[in-house]
Protein backbone atom coordinates (compact mmCIF):
# COMPACT_ATOMS: atom_id res chain seq x y z
CA UNK A 1 0.00 0.00 0.00
CA UNK A 2 0.79 3.74 -0.18
CA UNK A 3 0.43 6.87 1.89
CA UNK A 4 -1.71 8.39 0.53
CA UNK A 5 -1.89 11.54 3.07
CA UNK A 6 -1.01 12.74 6.41
CA UNK A 7 -3.53 14.61 8.84
CA UNK A 8 -2.85 16.63 11.84
CA UNK A 9 -5.38 17.44 14.57
CA UNK A 10 -4.51 20.08 17.54
CA UNK A 11 -6.57 19.20 20.01
CA UNK A 12 -6.59 21.39 23.41
CA UNK A 13 -9.10 21.88 26.43
CA UNK A 14 -10.54 24.83 26.30
CA UNK A 15 -8.52 26.03 29.20
CA UNK A 16 -4.43 25.28 29.71
CA UNK A 17 -2.92 26.23 33.22
CA UNK A 18 0.58 26.38 33.97
CA UNK A 19 0.63 22.63 35.47
CA UNK A 20 2.93 20.24 34.72
CA UNK A 21 0.08 17.98 32.96
CA UNK A 22 0.77 17.10 29.35
CA UNK A 23 -2.88 15.86 28.95
CA UNK A 24 -4.24 19.19 28.52
CA UNK A 25 -3.66 19.31 24.90
CA UNK A 26 -2.10 16.99 22.03
CA UNK A 27 -1.31 16.92 18.39
CA UNK A 28 -2.96 13.96 16.88
CA UNK A 29 -0.97 12.33 13.62
CA UNK A 30 -3.23 10.31 11.43
CA UNK A 31 -1.84 8.48 8.20
CA UNK A 32 -3.94 7.58 5.48
CA UNK A 33 -2.96 4.68 2.91
CA UNK A 34 -3.97 4.05 -0.59
CA UNK A 35 -6.34 1.16 0.16
CA UNK A 36 -8.80 2.74 2.83
CA UNK A 37 -6.83 2.32 5.92
CA UNK A 38 -5.65 4.71 8.16
CA UNK A 39 -3.60 4.49 11.25
CA UNK A 40 -3.24 7.01 14.35
CA UNK A 41 -0.20 8.65 16.41
CA UNK A 42 0.54 11.06 18.73
CA UNK A 43 3.05 13.26 19.53
CA UNK A 44 4.16 14.38 23.58
CA UNK A 45 5.44 17.93 22.29
CA UNK A 46 4.50 21.09 21.54
CA UNK A 47 1.44 20.41 18.81
CA UNK A 48 2.34 23.85 16.92
CA UNK A 49 5.67 23.53 16.55
CA UNK A 50 5.51 20.00 15.53
CA UNK A 51 3.06 20.81 13.19
CA UNK A 52 5.16 22.74 11.18
CA UNK A 53 7.76 20.06 10.94
CA UNK A 54 5.24 18.44 8.35
CA UNK A 55 4.17 21.35 6.54
CA UNK A 56 7.29 24.14 6.72
CA UNK A 57 8.91 24.88 3.66
CA UNK A 58 12.06 23.43 2.77
CA UNK A 59 15.15 25.69 3.79
CA UNK A 60 18.43 23.40 2.17
CA UNK A 61 18.61 19.36 1.99
CA UNK A 62 18.41 18.94 5.24
CA UNK A 63 15.32 20.91 6.25
CA UNK A 64 12.93 19.16 4.48
CA UNK A 65 9.54 18.59 6.05
CA UNK A 66 8.09 15.13 7.55
CA UNK A 67 5.23 15.04 4.83
CA UNK A 68 7.18 15.44 1.99
CA UNK A 69 9.28 12.48 2.85
CA UNK A 70 6.64 10.12 3.63
CA UNK A 71 3.37 10.91 1.14
CA UNK A 72 3.35 8.69 -2.01
CA UNK A 73 6.13 6.45 -0.02
CA UNK A 74 5.27 2.26 0.04
CA UNK A 75 4.52 0.54 3.04
CA UNK A 76 3.78 -3.09 3.15
CA UNK A 77 6.48 -4.35 6.07
CA UNK A 78 8.15 -3.32 9.26
CA UNK A 79 11.63 -2.84 6.57
CA UNK A 80 9.70 -0.57 4.48
CA UNK A 81 8.41 1.54 7.69
CA UNK A 82 12.25 1.26 9.54
CA UNK A 83 12.98 2.71 5.64
CA UNK A 84 10.41 5.59 5.78
CA UNK A 85 11.48 6.91 9.37
CA UNK A 86 15.31 6.98 8.26
CA UNK A 87 14.00 8.94 5.24
CA UNK A 88 12.00 11.65 7.26
CA UNK A 89 14.96 12.15 9.59
CA UNK A 90 17.61 12.26 6.81
CA UNK A 91 15.06 14.59 5.12
CA UNK A 92 15.07 16.56 8.61
CA UNK A 93 18.23 15.91 9.50
CA UNK A 94 18.55 19.60 10.75
CA UNK A 95 15.09 19.94 12.03
CA UNK A 96 15.69 20.43 15.91
CA UNK A 97 12.19 19.00 17.18
CA UNK A 98 12.17 16.48 14.42
CA UNK A 99 12.25 13.49 16.67
CA UNK A 100 9.31 14.72 18.56
CA UNK A 101 7.48 15.45 15.52
CA UNK A 102 7.94 12.40 13.91
CA UNK A 103 6.72 10.18 16.78
CA UNK A 104 3.24 10.42 15.82
CA UNK A 105 3.80 9.45 12.14
CA UNK A 106 5.81 6.55 13.44
CA UNK A 107 3.30 5.32 15.88
CA UNK A 108 0.86 6.15 13.00
CA UNK A 109 2.49 3.94 10.53
CA UNK A 110 3.25 1.22 12.78
CA UNK A 111 -0.82 0.97 13.71
CA UNK A 112 -1.98 1.25 10.21
CA UNK A 113 0.64 -1.42 9.21
CA UNK A 114 -0.65 -3.81 12.13
CA UNK A 115 -4.19 -3.13 10.40
CA UNK A 116 -2.78 -4.05 7.12
CA UNK A 117 -0.57 -7.15 7.94
CA UNK A 118 -3.40 -8.15 10.19
CA UNK A 119 -0.88 -8.38 13.24
CA UNK A 120 -0.65 -6.47 16.51
CA UNK A 121 2.45 -3.77 16.39
CA UNK A 122 4.10 -5.92 19.29
CA UNK A 123 4.60 -9.24 17.41
CA UNK A 124 5.79 -7.06 14.23
CA UNK A 125 8.47 -5.42 15.90
CA UNK A 126 9.71 -8.64 17.45
CA UNK A 127 8.28 -9.40 20.70
CA UNK A 128 7.44 -13.44 20.73
CA UNK A 129 4.47 -12.59 23.61
CA UNK A 130 2.92 -9.83 25.47
CA UNK A 131 2.84 -10.10 29.24
CA UNK A 132 0.96 -8.43 31.57
CA UNK A 133 1.75 -4.77 33.51
CA UNK A 134 0.97 -3.31 36.77
CA UNK A 135 -0.25 0.20 35.78
CA UNK A 136 0.53 2.64 37.80
CA UNK A 137 -1.60 5.55 38.70
CA UNK A 138 0.63 8.44 37.56
CA UNK A 139 -0.95 12.13 39.01
CA UNK A 140 0.49 15.40 40.44
CA UNK A 141 1.05 16.28 44.24
CA UNK A 142 -1.83 17.78 45.71
CA UNK A 143 -0.47 21.73 46.94
CA UNK A 144 -0.31 20.98 49.92
CA UNK A 145 0.10 17.66 52.24
CA UNK A 146 -4.09 17.55 52.98
CA UNK A 147 -4.92 17.82 49.00
CA UNK A 148 -1.89 14.88 47.93
CA UNK A 149 -3.40 12.79 51.13
CA UNK A 150 -6.89 13.29 49.49
CA UNK A 151 -5.68 11.94 45.95
CA UNK A 152 -4.01 9.30 47.35
CA UNK A 153 -7.22 8.17 48.91
CA UNK A 154 -8.87 8.47 45.93
CA UNK A 155 -6.00 6.55 43.94
CA UNK A 156 -6.89 3.68 46.61
CA UNK A 157 -10.44 3.96 45.93
CA UNK A 158 -10.61 3.41 42.44
CA UNK A 159 -8.11 -0.01 43.36
CA UNK A 160 -4.64 1.12 42.27
CA UNK A 161 -1.98 -1.13 43.56
CA UNK A 162 0.71 1.63 42.36
CA UNK A 163 0.88 5.26 41.84
CA UNK A 164 3.24 7.81 41.28
CA UNK A 165 3.28 11.28 42.58
CA UNK A 166 5.28 14.16 41.26
CA UNK A 167 5.84 17.89 40.14
CA UNK A 168 3.52 20.43 41.88
CA UNK A 169 5.24 21.79 45.31
CA UNK A 170 8.09 19.00 45.68
CA UNK A 171 11.72 20.76 45.65
CA UNK A 172 9.74 24.25 45.91
CA UNK A 173 9.90 24.34 50.00
CA UNK A 174 12.46 22.73 52.57
CA UNK A 175 13.25 18.89 53.11
CA UNK A 176 10.83 19.19 55.58
CA UNK A 177 8.03 20.27 53.06
CA UNK A 178 9.34 17.72 50.62
CA UNK A 179 8.89 15.01 52.86
CA UNK A 180 5.49 16.30 54.48
CA UNK A 181 4.59 15.54 50.80
CA UNK A 182 5.71 12.34 50.27
CA UNK A 183 4.83 11.16 53.80
CA UNK A 184 0.84 12.47 52.95
CA UNK A 185 1.19 10.28 50.05
CA UNK A 186 2.05 7.28 52.09
CA UNK A 187 0.00 7.44 54.75
CA UNK A 188 -3.01 7.92 51.91
CA UNK A 189 -1.95 4.78 50.04
CA UNK A 190 -1.19 3.13 53.23
CA UNK A 191 1.53 0.68 53.40
CA UNK A 192 1.43 -1.86 50.58
CA UNK A 193 0.53 0.23 47.52
CA UNK A 194 3.55 0.84 45.60
CA UNK A 195 4.65 4.65 45.49
CA UNK A 196 6.91 6.17 43.22
CA UNK A 197 8.03 10.20 43.51
CA UNK A 198 8.74 12.20 40.48
CA UNK A 199 10.91 15.26 41.11
CA UNK A 200 10.80 17.14 37.75
CA UNK A 201 13.83 17.97 37.76
CA UNK A 202 14.08 20.22 40.37
CA UNK A 203 17.24 19.62 41.84
CA UNK A 204 18.99 20.52 38.79
CA UNK A 205 22.47 19.44 38.98
CA UNK A 206 22.75 19.31 43.04
CA UNK A 207 23.50 15.80 44.18
CA UNK A 208 23.40 16.43 47.64
CA UNK A 209 19.63 17.66 47.56
CA UNK A 210 18.89 14.89 45.62
CA UNK A 211 20.93 12.16 47.88
CA UNK A 212 19.01 13.32 51.56
CA UNK A 213 15.96 13.32 49.70
CA UNK A 214 16.46 9.94 48.22
CA UNK A 215 17.58 8.94 51.71
CA UNK A 216 14.25 9.82 53.55
CA UNK A 217 11.99 9.03 50.82
CA UNK A 218 13.63 5.43 50.54
CA UNK A 219 12.22 5.28 54.55
CA UNK A 220 8.86 5.70 53.38
CA UNK A 221 8.96 2.59 51.40
CA UNK A 222 9.51 5.06 48.01
CA UNK A 223 10.25 2.62 45.05
CA UNK A 224 11.58 4.86 42.75
CA UNK A 225 12.95 8.70 42.83
CA UNK A 226 12.27 10.01 39.26
CA UNK A 227 13.91 13.07 37.50
CA UNK A 228 15.92 14.26 40.57
CA UNK A 229 17.92 15.83 38.46
CA UNK A 230 18.38 17.34 34.78
CA UNK A 231 18.28 14.91 31.96
CA UNK A 232 21.79 16.56 30.58
CA UNK A 233 23.31 16.02 33.78
CA UNK A 234 24.29 13.06 33.06
CA UNK A 235 27.74 12.80 35.55
CA UNK A 236 25.39 14.07 38.41
CA UNK A 237 23.19 11.07 38.18
CA UNK A 238 26.58 8.55 38.27
CA UNK A 239 27.11 10.46 41.13
CA UNK A 240 23.87 9.95 42.78
CA UNK A 241 23.49 6.26 41.87
CA UNK A 242 26.72 5.42 43.48
CA UNK A 243 26.55 7.30 46.54
CA UNK A 244 22.94 5.74 47.41
CA UNK A 245 24.94 2.11 46.38
CA UNK A 246 27.57 2.73 48.40
CA UNK A 247 25.31 3.31 51.46
CA UNK A 248 22.42 0.84 50.88
CA UNK A 249 19.91 3.17 50.24
CA UNK A 250 16.88 0.86 49.59
CA UNK A 251 15.46 3.30 46.58
CA UNK A 252 15.67 3.24 42.31
CA UNK A 253 16.71 6.16 40.37
CA UNK A 254 14.47 6.97 37.25
CA UNK A 255 14.94 9.35 34.43
CA UNK A 256 14.91 9.29 30.72
CA UNK A 257 11.40 11.20 29.52
CA UNK A 258 13.73 14.11 28.79
CA UNK A 259 15.56 11.65 25.99
CA UNK A 260 13.90 13.37 22.71
CA UNK A 261 17.06 10.59 20.87
CA UNK A 262 17.91 7.35 21.38
CA UNK A 263 21.53 8.45 21.47
CA UNK A 264 20.60 10.66 24.67
CA UNK A 265 18.30 7.49 26.31
CA UNK A 266 21.45 5.49 25.49
CA UNK A 267 23.90 7.96 27.45
CA UNK A 268 21.79 8.08 30.47
CA UNK A 269 21.59 3.93 30.72
CA UNK A 270 25.17 3.44 29.93
CA UNK A 271 27.14 6.64 32.12
CA UNK A 272 24.03 8.00 33.90
CA UNK A 273 24.02 4.14 35.87
CA UNK A 274 19.93 4.83 36.07
CA UNK A 275 18.01 1.65 37.81
CA UNK A 276 14.84 2.69 35.52
CA UNK A 277 14.87 4.32 32.20
CA UNK A 278 11.47 5.81 31.01
CA UNK A 279 10.78 6.04 27.67
CA UNK A 280 8.16 8.87 25.71
CA UNK A 281 7.23 7.26 22.56
CA UNK A 282 5.63 10.35 21.63
CA UNK A 283 8.99 12.28 22.12
CA UNK A 284 12.00 9.53 21.30
CA UNK A 285 11.17 9.29 17.73
CA UNK A 286 8.11 6.67 17.86
CA UNK A 287 7.82 3.11 18.57
CA UNK A 288 10.84 2.22 16.14
CA UNK A 289 13.16 4.35 18.61
CA UNK A 290 11.48 3.54 22.00
CA UNK A 291 11.74 -0.43 21.01
CA UNK A 292 15.72 0.30 20.73
CA UNK A 293 16.03 2.03 23.89
CA UNK A 294 14.06 -0.95 25.38
CA UNK A 295 16.42 -3.43 23.77
CA UNK A 296 19.28 -1.52 24.79
CA UNK A 297 17.83 -1.13 28.42
CA UNK A 298 17.57 -5.80 28.76
CA UNK A 299 21.05 -5.90 27.28
CA UNK A 300 22.12 -3.48 30.01
CA UNK A 301 20.21 -5.07 32.74
CA UNK A 302 18.12 -1.54 33.15
CA UNK A 303 14.38 -1.82 33.42
CA UNK A 304 12.30 0.08 30.67
CA UNK A 305 9.26 2.08 31.95
CA UNK A 306 7.34 4.29 29.78
CA UNK A 307 6.73 7.89 30.49
CA UNK A 308 3.41 8.52 29.41
CA UNK A 309 1.33 11.78 29.86
CA UNK A 310 -1.27 11.63 27.12
CA UNK A 311 -4.12 9.59 26.07
CA UNK A 312 -4.77 6.00 26.09
CA UNK A 313 -4.03 6.25 22.64
CA UNK A 314 -0.18 7.01 23.69
CA UNK A 315 -0.75 4.02 26.32
CA UNK A 316 -1.30 1.80 23.78
CA UNK A 317 1.48 3.03 21.44
CA UNK A 318 3.91 2.86 24.96
CA UNK A 319 2.62 -0.79 25.75
CA UNK A 320 3.51 -2.23 22.55
CA UNK A 321 6.89 -1.35 22.86
CA UNK A 322 8.17 -3.35 25.83
CA UNK A 323 4.82 -6.04 25.90
CA UNK A 324 7.45 -8.94 25.01
CA UNK A 325 9.35 -8.15 28.39
CA UNK A 326 8.17 -9.85 31.26
CA UNK A 327 10.27 -8.36 33.45
CA UNK A 328 9.97 -4.95 32.68
CA UNK A 329 6.68 -5.24 34.63
CA UNK A 330 4.97 -1.60 35.45
CA UNK A 331 3.55 0.99 32.64
CA UNK A 332 2.84 4.66 33.66
CA UNK A 333 -0.84 4.89 33.62
CA UNK A 334 -2.08 8.88 33.34
CA UNK A 335 -4.98 9.09 36.05
CA UNK A 336 -6.23 12.42 36.19
CA UNK A 337 -9.00 14.04 35.29
CA UNK A 338 -8.41 15.21 31.50
CA UNK A 339 -11.39 14.38 28.65
CA UNK A 340 -8.49 13.81 26.61
CA UNK A 341 -6.67 11.19 28.39
CA UNK A 342 -9.58 8.63 27.90
CA UNK A 343 -12.32 10.26 25.30
CA UNK A 344 -9.56 10.31 22.51
CA UNK A 345 -10.11 6.65 22.03
CA UNK A 346 -13.06 5.83 24.02
CA UNK A 347 -14.98 3.34 24.14
CA UNK A 348 -11.47 1.57 23.31
CA UNK A 349 -8.61 1.94 25.60
CA UNK A 350 -5.63 0.11 27.62
CA UNK A 351 -7.90 -0.82 30.69
CA UNK A 352 -7.36 -2.98 33.51
CA UNK A 353 -8.64 -6.24 34.23
CA UNK A 354 -10.03 -7.82 36.84
CA UNK A 355 -6.93 -8.06 38.62
CA UNK A 356 -5.80 -4.67 37.81
CA UNK A 357 -3.35 -5.73 35.37
CA UNK A 358 -3.06 -3.83 31.66
CA UNK A 359 -1.91 -5.98 28.38
CA UNK A 360 -1.09 -4.80 25.04
CA UNK A 361 -3.65 -5.70 22.52
CA UNK A 362 -3.69 -8.63 20.03
CA UNK A 363 -6.12 -7.09 17.58
CA UNK A 364 -4.30 -5.68 14.55
CA UNK A 365 -2.04 -2.37 14.93
CA UNK A 366 -2.49 -0.79 17.86
CA UNK A 367 -5.58 -2.22 18.92
CA UNK A 368 -7.69 1.25 19.83
CA UNK A 369 -9.79 3.63 17.98
CA UNK A 370 -9.76 6.95 17.58
CA UNK A 371 -12.93 9.08 18.85
CA UNK A 372 -13.42 11.51 15.86
CA UNK A 373 -16.53 13.03 18.11
CA UNK A 374 -13.56 13.87 20.57
CA UNK A 375 -11.22 15.34 18.34
CA UNK A 376 -13.54 17.29 16.76
CA UNK A 377 -14.94 18.37 20.47
CA UNK A 378 -11.23 19.78 21.29
CA UNK A 379 -10.34 20.46 17.75
CA UNK A 380 -8.30 23.63 17.60
CA UNK A 381 -8.67 25.62 14.07
CA UNK A 382 -5.01 26.22 12.45
CA UNK A 383 -4.15 28.10 8.77
CA UNK A 384 -0.45 28.22 8.62
CA UNK A 385 -0.23 30.61 4.98
CA UNK A 386 2.78 32.28 3.76
CA UNK A 387 2.78 34.86 0.99
CA UNK A 388 -1.00 34.02 -0.17
CA UNK A 389 0.16 30.17 -0.07
CA UNK A 390 -1.94 28.23 2.51
CA UNK A 391 0.28 25.56 3.97
CA UNK A 392 -1.99 23.62 6.35
CA UNK A 393 -5.61 24.33 7.33
CA UNK A 394 -7.23 22.51 9.52
CA UNK A 395 -9.98 19.57 8.25
CA UNK A 396 -12.74 17.80 9.85
CA UNK A 397 -11.64 14.25 10.89
MG1 LIG B 1 8.31 12.30 35.14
Amino acid sequence: MRIEAIDLFYVALPVITRTADGTQDSLVVRVRTDNGLEGWGECDASPLISMAAYVMPMSHSNIINISEALIGETLNSPEDLVHLRKKAADYGLDIQQLDHAISGADIAMWDVLGKYLDEPVWKLIGHSSSHKKLPYASVLFGNDPDETHAIATSIVERNFQAAKFGWGPMGRGSLADDIALVQAARDGLGPSTKLMVDAGVIWGDNVDAAYERAVKFADLGVTWLEEPLKTEEVNAYKKLGERIKANNINIGIAGGEGADFYRSADDMMTNGGLDYVQIDVGRIGGITEAKRVADRAKALGIQYVNHTFKSHLSIAASIHVFAGYKSFDIIEYPAGNSPLILDLTAPSGIFRDSNGFVQASDAPGLGVDVNLETIRKFQRSVHIEIDGQILFKSSQP
